[in-house]
């Protein structure tokens, strides 16, 4: 994920100022065939990171981002294209400030529960631009599921705007359900990525050898392949390999300390 911070300083959401406690993430997409994150997505004159940010957007002569006041909505992130035309992810408000993004359903709103991004829509056929857009979700997902314990799999936690309408704590929009399935997904796929993605960025190096350690384990068990028979009984005969206890591992991999013994127990014969 190419995750860029550019804070939505003048949008009145952010004046509020308002904080919740994340019980999930709705994705959105904005409904409009614009990618580029220019068009919703500028800095402030005289936010620290200013030029920089504004090289990397590019600039919107129209003057209708969000980062302005006198608007009802405000996400807290968005995806899309930068001015070179790679696809990156903007963080625009803290992720746990209150969002103006959901409106209200019969029974509430999103907005008291979920973080929420806008995904850049363009023409929506372009797949190359889609498969983009949408690994950066997953990744985007996966990355607040864990920093806010969040099980994408649990029911209303990782849901789309038209989820949450049905669920009635959203207003009635289609969004992402209008655009993923021409594609291929739908949401239940974005859950699963989101999990998997998940255990790919909670693998640590502690989990990684315990991985390894069963692993060999594993293949220590195993039995040796007939092919090599003639030299097995002709390396035990000699006392060249020994083995452990009873195994002889014949399927693990090899140290160079037990090359170094193998062959000096040979040089002894
Ligand atoms: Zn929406």
């Amino acid at each position: 994920m190419n995750l860029i911070r550019c804070i939505f300083g003048k949008n009145d959401c952010f004046k509020t100022g308002k904080f919740i406690k994340p019980k999930g993430i709705m994705v959105h997409s904005t409904g409009a065939d614009n990618p580029m994150l220019r068009r919703y997505v500028q800095p402030m004159v005289g936010y620290a990171d200013y030029s920089k940010l504004m090289s990397l957007l590019g600039d919107n002569p129209n003057n209708n981002d969000w980062n302005r006041p006198g608007l009802k909505v405000c996400v807290h992130g968005f995806i899309g294209k930068l001015a070179d035309g790679k696809v990156a992810t903007v963080q625009t408000l803290p992720w746990d400030m209150r969002g103006w993004h959901s409106g209200t359903g019969k029974s509430g709103s999103a907005n008291n529960t979920h973080i929420s991004f806008e995904i850049c829509e363009d023409g929506l056929s372009d797949r190359k631009y889609f498969e983009a857009v949408y690994r950066e979700a997953v990744e985007l997902t996966a990355m607040l599921c864990l920093e806010y314990d969040l099980d994408p799999m649990k029911p209303g936690v990782v849901i789309c705007h038209s989820e949450g309408y049905k669920r009635g704590i959203a207003s009635n929009h289609g969004d992402v359900m209008h655009w993923f399935p021409k594609h291929g997904k739908d949401m239940d796929d974005f859950r699963k990525d989101v999990a998997l993605e998940m255990e790919e960025q909670s693998m640590t190096q502690e989990k990684f050898n315990e991985m390894m350690e069963a692993y060999l384990a594993q293949q220590a068990k195993k039995a040796p392949s007939a092919w090599s028979a003639k030299a097995r009984a002709w390396a035990e005969k000699l006392g060249i390999v020994k083995g452990t206890g009873n195994q002889l591992e014949y399927k693990r991999p090899v140290t160079r300390e037990e090359v170094a013994e193998m062959l000096y127990r040979f040089s002894q014969k």
